[in-house]
């Protein structure tokens, strides 16, 4: 089975969620770029306020920033073996970094779908229950956009690759999809 995986998906899709749990479930770290950037934001460090304003609009960071924190993370031990890519890369920019990197090229696409009025209504819910300070509506109408604008066209460039999965249903169902694609894969 696939050890380096990418997730695509719009905000909101639940990439995040199930992200973590195929990533468990596979023993392969789970590496989130929004993660990595909101736990900067919250430490304050020099990367945290360079970037708080950028997330907060709902733009993407730059390409260089972020290419420099996956590059170091995915040199660490425990992604020898493996990893999940969650939220990076988010550009063909970003894609053909990751490439020209040591590491070896993506094996697995996971793109996780759903379809925009459920994207909003999902985002919104979750603005109301966590607080995330980019879940709200006009921030999230730009993460929309910045997705169609940016993130689609990596589903052309990885091609065949890329597995279409339906991120509707209860979590556990989605989760099954996703491990199916992946043992066939
Ligand atoms: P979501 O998919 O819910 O929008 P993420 O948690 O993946 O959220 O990312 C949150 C924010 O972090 C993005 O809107 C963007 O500002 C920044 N970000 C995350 N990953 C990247 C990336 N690969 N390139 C540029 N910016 C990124």
């Amino acid at each position: 089975m696939a050890r380096r995986i990418l997730f695509l998906g719009p905000p909101g899709a639940g990439k995040g969620t199930q992200a973590a749990m195929i990533a468990k479930a596979l023993h392969i770290p789970h590496v989130s770029t929004g993660e990595m950037l909101r736990d900067a934001v919250s430490r304050g460090t020099d990367l945290g306020r360079e970037v708080e304003g950028v997330m907060t609009a709902g733009d993407l960071v730059s390409d260089d920033l972020v290419v420099a924190i996956v590059d170091e993370r995915l040199s660490q031990d425990d992604a020898k073996c493996g990893y999940l890519l969650d939220g990076f890369p988010r550009n063909v920019a970003q894609a053909e970094a990751l490439n020209d990197a040591v590491i070896n090229a993506i094996g697995t696409v996971v793109l996780l779908e759903a379809d925009s009025d459920e994207l909003v209504n999902r985002l919104l819910k979750r603005a109301a229950q966590e607080g995330r300070a980019d879940d709200n509506e006009e921030t999230i109408r730009r993460r929309l956009e910045v997705y169609n604008a940016e993130t689609v066209p990596l589903v052309e460039f990885y091609g065949d690759a890329v597995h279409r999965i339906d991120g509707i249903g209860e979590i556990d169902d989605v989760f099954s999809r996703i491990m199916l694609a992946l043992v066939a894969s």
